[in-house]
C-alpha cells in the first residue's frame, strides 16, 4: 500500500552539511519526495510538534535542539513509506543503530540523531499536516 511519511533532517545535519548525502539514501530507497521545504522552527513549533513527549525528561532539550537552526521537512512516498524509512533511519540512538543507517553515519547521540520519520499511519497524518498545506503536496 503506497503510503505518505514525514521525513526530518534536522538542524544536525543540516549545520554539518548532510543535507544531500540523506536525500540521496532515501531516493536510493525508492522513496519519493513529494513536499519538501527548509524551515526554521520557533521553540513553540518544536513544542507542538513534539508534543507527544511533553513530559518525557529530553523534552526540553530536544525543543532547543530542534529550534537551534533551520531543518528541512519532506513528505516521502512509497509502498510501505513509513516503516521503510525508519528503516534507512536506524535505531534513535545512533550508537544503537545497525550498519549503513542514515543516524549511525550521520547522528552524533541519541538527541542530535540526524533525521525524523513518523512512526504510524496517524502520527504521519498529523505531522504532515502539521508543516505542509494539499497545495504544497505533488502527490
Ligand atoms: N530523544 C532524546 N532522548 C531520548 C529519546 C529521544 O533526546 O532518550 C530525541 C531524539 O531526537 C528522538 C526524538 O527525541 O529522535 C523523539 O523521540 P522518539 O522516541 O520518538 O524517537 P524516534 O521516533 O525519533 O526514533
Ligand atoms: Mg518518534
Amino acid at each position: 500500500m503506497s503510503q505518505s511519511t514525514l521525513g526530518i533532517v534536522k538542524p544536525d545535519a543540516v549545520k554539518a552539511g548532510s543535507l544531500g548525502a540523506i536525500v540521496k539514501r532515501l531516493e536510493a530507497g525508492d522513496l519519493t519526495v513529494v513536499g519538501l521545504k527548509m524551515i526554521h522552527l520557533t521553540r513553540e513549533l518544536a513544542q507542538g510538534f513534539y508534543r507527544v513527549h511533553r513530559n518525557r525528561p529530553f523534552f526540553d532539550s530536544l525543543t532547543a535542539f530542534m529550534s537551534e537552526g533551520p531543518c528541512v521537512v519532506m513528505v516521502l512516498q512509497g509502498e510501505n513509506a513509513i516503516d521503510r524509512w525508519r528503516a534507512l533511519l536506524g535505531a534513535t540512538d545512533p550508537a544503537q543503530a545497525g550498519e549503513g543507517t542514515i543516524r549511525k553515519d550521520f547522528g552524533q547521540n541519541i538527541e542530535r540523531n540526524a533525521a525524523h520519520g513518523s512512526d504510524s499511519p496517524e502520527s504521519a497524518d498529523f505531522e504532515i499536516a502539521y508543516f505542509f498545506n494539499a497545495l504544497e503536496l505533488t502527490g
